[in-house]
């Protein structure tokens, strides 16, 4: 019965080195947490953190990506993704990194076009941010194994030339200032994700680009965009 939801059908990400998988609940998405890319997009970068959402079932695991519909530009931003262990609520940025079950490599696909008409009429920006498919990301390595990366370049790579270059180190608001300030507004839940905003350097993706996306330390995300389905 077509209506039916299964059970199980909770979207889930890979835990790297193990057959577990993270069950996911909410996506959550800072904006503009890279100097050079707040200036790229004309804004100033002493802007307090913001959050927009994408829908769980924007993650994908696979090797192929479907193009948009709706788009003449989808553009990538590759980002640090937290995964949310335990609840936080109202917490300092120093009590959050019990909170912190481990990070990987995510890519915010972004319809360009619709967010920038979004940006013009001020409506939400949803539409341009989430669809099935628009969250490409690798397994989540546990902070167990690999500790908390807070240094370290991030790089995204098409067709084996550098798009986006930075470093976590630049990032204007910290992974736990970012789940103290979030904390604030509500409360963070087991299966939460965070992506952590991204660095200068985001640009257009066509069908038959490959993406490779990395960060020091974390496996690598490769993906290729294929025609719409
Ligand atoms: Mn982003």
């Amino acid at each position: 019965m077509g209506w039916v939801i299964a059970e199980g059908a909770r979207p889930s990400v890979a835990v790297a080195g193990s057959r577990d998988r993270f069950p996911v609940r909410r996506v959550f998405c800072v904006g503009r947490n890279y100097a050079e890319h707040a200036r790229e997009m004309g804004h100033d970068e002493r802007e307090p953190p913001f959050f927009f959402g994408k829908a769980a079932e924007a993650l994908i695991e696979d090797a192929k990506v479907p193009y948009p519909p709706m788009t003449r530009d989808l553009h990538h931003e590759v980002e640090l993704v937290v995964a949310i262990a335990a609840e936080a609520f109202d917490l300092t940025a120093d009590r959050t990194r019990p909170c912190i079950f481990g990070y990987a490599v995510g890519v915010d696909l972004t319809r360009r076009d619709l967010q920038a008409e979004a940006k013009k009429l001020a409506r939400p920006w949803h539409l341009s941010k989430s669809w099935i498919g628009a969250a490409p990301i690798g397994p989540i390595v546990p902070a167990a194994h690999i500790g908390h990366p807070r240094v370290g370049a991030i790089w995204l790579d098409v067709d084996g030339k550098r798009r986006q270059q930075g470093d976590l180190a630049a990032m204007i608001w910290s992974v736990e200032e970012i789940i103290a300030h979030l904390s604030r507004y509500d409360r963070l839940l087991p299966g939460d994700l965070i992506f952590t905003g991204t660095p200068a350097g985001v640009g257009p993706l066509h069908p038959g680009d490959r993406v490779r996306a990395g960060i020091e330390g974390l496996p690598l995300l490769e993906f290729t965009i294929v025609e719409p389905l």
